[in-house]
Parts: structure tokens; C-alpha cells; sequence
């Protein structure tokens, strides 16, 4: 499904961030990428959805190279969730959700319907928190409309930075649960970014560890690294 080949990155100041990473990720799978800050990570995900181009090497989708899909098209088939998601503060939390189906043309009934939908896929009762603002939700609430929006476009792909990093402890382990419940259902394909190696083995069906310098030391079932 995902395909990194020889994939580096030398941002213009001379920083290596990723060096030589090749990583297969198949679809309908989890994989999380994990390492301590500033290992290359974040920088990995940005290449996939080329908000950050490689310097060599080569990233397919589908055994298409990113760079031969248009930008736009490419980015409607992945969501992208980051930690502090961007909610737009003046829109209510429906209408945020909406933005996308929208977007795409959809009716304003529509786009309706599959935002409220969304939410209660995600656990958060559209009756209830529809009409909100998003500085009236907690900040794990916050995170679920987001993950509700990155949906909204149905991408196969979902790449998704310290999702759960903003979120209070106690909430995030309710949350990382039912996220991963839910991407097994949906069989979304997942590239999920994390500084946490227990939420690493808790939600990867395969844990890529990047040491400093953006090398991949490992790359196997969290069973086996654990059993390492
Ligand atoms: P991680 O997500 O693992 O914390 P990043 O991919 O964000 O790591 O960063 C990897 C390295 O690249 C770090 O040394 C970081 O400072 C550097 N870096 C990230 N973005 C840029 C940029 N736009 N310009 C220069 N260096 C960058
Ligand atoms: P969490 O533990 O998820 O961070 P909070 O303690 O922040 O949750 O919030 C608990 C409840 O209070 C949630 O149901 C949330 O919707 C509600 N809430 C939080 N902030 C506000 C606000 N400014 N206005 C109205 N309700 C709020």
C-alpha cells in the first residue's frame, strides 16, 4: 500500500532528518513510528503526503510514485491529524466536520448527515456537541472531531501525528482504544507518529523504531520487539 524506498531528507540548513528509510506498510495496517524527538518522524510523514519532499529515494501509494499524483488529489485519499488539531474556532464543532464533504460538493443536507455520523462514529453525540464551539470541548473531545474530520473525505490512508499527545493520561487510554477499534473496522490504513513506545506497542500491528539521525533501527510486530 505504502512503499518508502532508500527515502532521505536534507532540509535546506543542512539537517539530516531521515536517512536511507526503506518501510513497507500494508494496507489495512497500523504502523507507528516511534523514537525520541527529533528522529525524523515527523518529517517521514510530511514526505507521504508531500508536505515535505524527499531528497532521494522514492514513496508509492498503490505502487504509484507520490510525486506523479497531483498534490490535491493525492492529499483527498489521506487524512492527516496532528496534534493540536486546527479546528476553525468560529465554526461550530458540526460545521467543522462538514467543511470537508462540502468541499467535495456535497449537499449541505448531505454533508450533514455524514458529519453527524462521523461523530457518533468517534463517540461524540452530535445532539450534544453539535452546536458547540470548539472551546467548549475538552481537549480530548477536540481530538475526536479532528479524527471525525480527517475521516470525513473516506481517505484509505490516515497519517497521524501524537494524536493523542494533548490529551489528558487518563483520557488517552480510552481514546487509543477506541481509535484502534475503529480503524480495524474501517480497515483504514494508519502511519501513526508517537514519542510513546507503549502506545507504540499498544496500537501497532508493526512498530517502526527510529533512532537519532532518522535511522530505522527496527522494524517488526511489537511481540517481537518485546520478545527482543
Ligand atoms: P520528530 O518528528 O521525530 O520529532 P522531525 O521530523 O520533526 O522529528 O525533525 C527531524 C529533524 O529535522 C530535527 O533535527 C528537526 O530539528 C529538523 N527539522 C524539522 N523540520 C525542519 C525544517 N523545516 N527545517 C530544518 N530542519 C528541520
Ligand atoms: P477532559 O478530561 O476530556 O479534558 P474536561 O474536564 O476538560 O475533559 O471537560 C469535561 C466536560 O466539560 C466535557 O464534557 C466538556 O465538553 C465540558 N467542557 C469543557 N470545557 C467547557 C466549556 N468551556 N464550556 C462548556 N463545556 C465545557
Amino acid at each position: 500500500m505504502i512503499r518508502l524506498s532508500g527515502v532521505s531528507k536534507t532540509y535546506d540548513d543542512g539537517t539530516v532528518a531521515v536517512r536511507e528509510l526503506s518501510l513497507e506498510v500494508g494496507r489495512g495496517e497500523l504502523v507507528c513510528l516511534v523514537g525520541p524527538s527529533g528522529c525524523g518522524k515527523s518529517t517521514t510523514l510530511k514526505m507521504i503526503n508531500r508536505l515535505v519532499e524527499p531528497s532521494t529515494g522514492v514513496i508509492e501509494i498503490d505502487g504509484q510514485d507520490v510525486t506523479h499524483v497531483d498534490p490535491v488529489r493525492l492529499r483527498r485519499g489521506i487524512g492527516y491529524v496532528i496534534q493540536q488539531v486546527g479546528l476553525f474556532p468560529h465554526q461550530k464543532i458540526t460545521a467543522n466536520v462538514m467543511t470537508v464533504p462540502l468541499l467535495y460538493g456535497e449537499s449541505k443536507a448531505t454533508a450533514r448527515e455524514r458529519a453527524h455520523e462521523l461523530m457518533s462514529l468517534v463517540g461524540l453525540d452530535p445532539e450534544q456537541y453539535g452546536d458547540r464551539y470548539p472551546h467548549q470541548l475538552s481537549g480530548g473531545q477536540r481530538q475526536r472531531v479532528g479524527v471525525a474530520r480527517a475521516l470525513a473525505a473516506d481517505p484509505p490512508v490516515l497519517l497521524m501525528d501524537e494524536p493523542f499527545g494533548a490529551v489528558d493520561p487518563v483520557i488517552r487510554g480510552r481514546l487509543q482504544e477506541e481509535f484502534r477499534r475503529l480503524q480495524q473496522e474501517l480497515g483504514k490504513t494508519v502511519v501513526l507518529v508517537t514519542h510513546d513506545i507503549d502506545e507504540a506497542v499498544l496500537l501497532g500491528d508493526r512498530v517502526a523504531v527510529f533512532a537519532d539521525g532518522g535511522r530505522l533501527l527496527q522494524y517488526d510486530t511489537p511481540a517481537r520487539l518485546l520478545a527482543h
